[in-house]
């Protein structure tokens, strides 16, 4: 038997295809609900996904898997997004008239950076800090991505590695299929906007949905998911994995796929996970008693007076999100487990209500129907400068383990989006498939 670790996309996405090809697979999921980061929220008629969630890839075979889970319920939707900066809005990916409505001054330096970029040695870049320099320029590092980063990861860009610009910022702001990964391909986007790259695949029932469909599935090809299960115990010897147990009951196994977080395996198996850190997200859920005031389906906010960093809209992936004449906001705060937001975040409410006037998306407290409060522990890795180094060490540890794989986002401590997670899962599940006797 396959024991999976982690109803979320990838532990569901390995299940399903070790099922379909008739091996034996149980998933073990920590909470009662499944679907990990790509669940939704239901209160009443309002239904909140974790933040903006997506399906967007180019590989066909990670889209032919999505429209075989999701066959008729999955649709096309046009991106529709935007950064506040400066009390303005700008439609992002930039549009040619963004470029005349930043202030004079802002423009005029962040052009000098064109002529004097591309002087500086790649050898250095090991920092977030020298990565955006190089690529965008000191003006844009300055005004944009350092206050962002700090807010974000809360930590500073000296101290960030460089690999959070190409997989947090370009992927989660940028957007890689725009992929300007320089000041002139920024300027060239905003000058010839890409037309084919803004759409994405969302599903019918809301992003939810997806792992529920897949669940449904799993268990009609005879797979086991038990919720509100986490696993507590491995019996490990001779360098494999023999049985695991959660509470009175233990199974005998013969592969166990981890894609809970990394950290928790390492407690689990007495490793040390010292410098290895998961940035976490409070949820504040709005009940609003009137349709968008914005047309964005999400919007990011690096000021750091705002509270939130970003803010998305149900109603724009989805009519059905709200009922009819309501809307639904969905704010992001960045947090630490445990420190002051994470535990008080009850008392961040005045705060919240006035940023958001601040920001336009209500104009009165009075316009909030209800309020619902989620905590997100593990939500983004935190690429310190010493990571690899230490993420290596982790791995090697874990190796000596000969029937444990390590899987998915937060399993691997990798930036990955659904796509790569299915891509990711698909792989190991051809190889257990092509290795079984
Ligand atoms: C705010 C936000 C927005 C995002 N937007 C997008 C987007 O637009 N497009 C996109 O493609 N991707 C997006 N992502 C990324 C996407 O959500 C993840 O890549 C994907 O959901 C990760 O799936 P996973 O199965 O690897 O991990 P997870 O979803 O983290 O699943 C791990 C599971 O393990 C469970 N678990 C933990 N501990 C234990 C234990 N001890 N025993 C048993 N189970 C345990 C957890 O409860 C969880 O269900 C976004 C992520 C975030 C945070």
């Amino acid at each position: 038997m396959v024991l999976i670790v982690g109803a979320g996309i990838t532990g569901l996405t390995i299940a399903y295809l070790l099922a379909k090809a008739g091996i034996k697979v149980l998933v073990l999921e920590k909470e009662k609900q499944i679907g990990g980061l790509a669940k939704s929220f239901r209160y009443g008629n309002f239904t909140f996904d974790i933040g903006p969630h997506r399906f967007y890839t180019h590989n066909q075979r990670v889209l032919a898997f999505i429209q075989e889970i999701l066959g008729e319920e999955g649709k096309i939707l046009e991106r529709q997004t935007a950064v506040y900066f400066r009390s303005r809005y700008y439609s992002w990916p930039l549009h040619p008239q963004a470029l005349f409505k930043l202030p004079l001054p802002l423009t005029l330096r962040a052009a000098r950076d064109i002529f004097t970029q591309g002087f500086r040695s790649k050898s250095r870049e090991r920092s977030f800090k020298d990565y955006i320099i190089r690529q965008y320029g000191p003006t844009l590092y300055e005004v944009f991505f350092r206050d962002y980063t700090q807010k974000f990861l809360g930590i500073s860009s000296e101290e960030t590695h460089s690999t959070w610009a190409q997989m947090g910022i370009i992927k989660a702001v940028i957007d890689e299929k725009a992929a300007p990964r320089s000041l002139i391909g920024l300027i060239r986007m905003a000058l010839f906007p890409p037309a084919a790259s803004l759409k994405f695949i969302y599903p019918k029932g809301m992003m939810g949905s997806f792992c529920e469909i897949l669940a449904e599935k799993i268990e009609k090809l005879g797979g086991k998911i038990l919720v509100s299960y986490p696993l507590e115990k491995m019996k490990i010897s001779e360098g494999e994995i023999k049985t695991i147990s959660v509470q009175e009951e233990s199974w005998p196994v013969e592969r166990v796929i981890w894609t809970a977080p990394l950290t928790s395996l390492c407690s689990l198996l007495r490793v040390s996970s010292r410098g290895l850190e998961y940035r976490a997200i409070l949820l504040y859920l709005l009940e609003i008693n009137h349709p968008p005031l914005l047309p964005y389906q999400w919007c990011y906010y690096g000021d750091p007076k705002i509270i939130f960093s970003r803010v998305s809209q149900p109603n724009l992936f989805n009519k059905l999100a709200a009922p009819p004449g309501r809307s639904g906001l969905c704010l992001e705060i960045l947090c630490q487990k445990g420190d002051d937001y994470w535990e008080n975040y009850q008392g961040l409410k005045n705060r919240v209500l006035s940023d958001l006037i601040r920001v336009g998306l209500i104009e009165g407290k009075e316009e909030i129907i209800n309020l619902h409060y989620q905590r997100i522990p593990e939500a983004y890795p935190i690429y310190h400068i010493d990571y690899p180094q230490r993420l290596a060490r982790i791995k090697k540890d874990l190796s000596r383990i000969r029937n444990l794989v390590i899987a998915g986002r937060s399993g691997s401590f990798w930036y990955n989006n659904m796509d790569e997670c299915i891509e990711m899962a698909s792989e190991i599940a051809s190889q257990i498939i092509r290795s079984k006797p």
